[in-house]
């Protein structure tokens, strides 16, 4: 089956430029090839006609806990089948947003992942790191209160919700290996660590440095062995120096930055995927939180971020779109905004580069890992994936019409339509 997509005004995720009457053919899901004129229209099984709308890759977010619907407390009172339900709903949801692809950096979405890849429901592709490695009392031990001390309760995830593999405590160099390995078994595409306080969680303060270098080192052979690498959760700058000098490849949010560590991610090409809109909608308490001490910490993370978007501008860094939205549906509603905020901080071109081709080159990070090897992401070119939009307007020239999804007319992923709201 050959589909063609004709009369594309095309933004192929690298180029600051459009390209009028692009001539896209599509076979097994892939991009065989891109012409202007006249391509061998009857070749084609199938015709779509993109006349009047912008064509660009398939938004991409680096950042996500899809299985997170709602807030922690919320989710330790429901059962495993219940949060994998309502995922169904938050992935259908993004895809019909534009995001064709999601990293998930911390949710055990393994039956998800499943059921979208074989079509069960509709959903992006996910470059999954099933549970989150945490030290015990570091970002992601969220017991809730301090009655569920370990040797209280005779077992460290006193939490329906940690138990189910969200999030995953792991103290020393066997246990931080065992659970390493454990989620690459699970077939995940990276490996997310916290090295480092976090805003969303009650018992660590955000300053402090989690895991020592043992520990990371341990865990960033064991990942780069099997071709990939890891990300890591973190704020402090002490805590990013550490990261990076153990071979942490990519840090998630990087929020108090300097020039030193600005200087060091670019001396070793390290990622970073801050999260501009959510840190502002937080601070605005437009994000229902579970205490003060979480809005508290959150707002020093919203300014903190201000001063990080000049460096990361400054020194040209590598940085990826992602977006960090945990919650109910209507929370991850607001995932789009994110792209307003990319370009207050880095205009509309370097905005959708970051979701698309940017974040594309991120995800093929993974290597041997790579759940779907088969095409390149977040570029429009021969050999990659058909993953990609119809947009009514033109977001190379203003990418806040991005940031409302009913200016996408039109969602395939892989050659399929998922979402057609065009004018017939
Ligand atoms: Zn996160």
């Amino acid at each position: 089956m050959k589909l063609l997509i004709k009369n594309a005004s095309l933004f192929d995720g690298i180029k600051d430029s459009i390209r009028p009457n692009q001539m896209l053919m599509v076979e097994q899901g892939v991009i065989t090839s891109v012409s202007d004129g006249a391509a061998a229209v009857n070749e084609a099984d199938g015709i779509i006609d993109a006349s009047g709308y912008t064509v660009i890759p398939g938004l991409i977010d680096a950042h996500t806990h899809i299985a997170f619907s709602d807030s922690f407390d919320a989710m330790d009172r429901m059962t495993a089948e219940e949060l994998a339900v309502r995922s169904t709903v938050i992935a259908r949801q993004m895809l019909e947003r534009g995001f064709t692809t999601v990293r998930d950096v911390g949710s055990n979405c393994y039956g998800l992942k499943q059921s979208i890849d074989n079509g069960y429901v509709p959903g992006p592709r996910i470059y999954a790191s099933y549970g989150a490695i945490s030290q015990t009392c570091g970002h992601a031990d969220y017991r809730q209160n301090r009655a569920q001390r370990s040797d209280f309760s005779q077992g460290i995830e006193d939490s329906s919700f940690m138990r189910q593999g969200h999030l995953i405590l792991a103290d020393g160099v066997p246990q931080c290996l065992k659970r390493t390995r454990d989620q690459i078994f699970m077939g995940a595409s990276q490996i997310k660590v916290f090295g480092g306080g976090g805003a969303s969680s009650l018992f660590d303060p955000l300053d402090t440095i989690q895991y020592t270098r043992e520990e990371l080192r341990a865990i960033v052979e064991t990942v780069a062995n099997y071709g990939s690498y890891v990300c890591s959760h973190i704020h402090a700058a002490p805590a990013m120096k550490i990261a990076i000098e153990e071979g942490i490849q990519c840090l998630e949010h990087a929020t108090f930055m300097d020039d030193d560590i600005a200087r060091q991610c670019l001396d070793n090409q390290v990622w970073v995927v801050p999260q501009y809109a959510t840190a502002e909608l937080i601070a605005n308490r437009q994000i229902p939180l579970g205490s003060e001490i979480l809005y508290q910490k959150t707002e020093r993370v919203g300014k903190g971020l201000l001063q990080q978007a000049e460096l990361v501008e400054k020194y040209g860094l590598k940085c990826a779109f992602g977006t960090d939205l945990v919650g109910t549906p209507e929370v991850h509603a607001k995932q789009n905004l994110e792209l307003a905020a990319r370009k207050k901080y880095f205009g509309s071109f370097r905005g959708l580069k970051q979701a698309t081709s940017d974040a594309g080159e991120l995800l093929k990070l993974s290597g041997l890992l790579d759940p779907y090897p088969e095409g390149d992401i977040g570029v429009l070119r021969r050999g990659a994936w058909a993953d990609l939009l119809f947009v009514e307007g033109n977001p190379l020239h203003d990418l806040d019409i991005l940031a409302n999804p009913d200016n996408i007319k039109l969602v395939m992923k892989g050659g399929e339509v998922v979402k057609d709201n065009r004018q017939r």
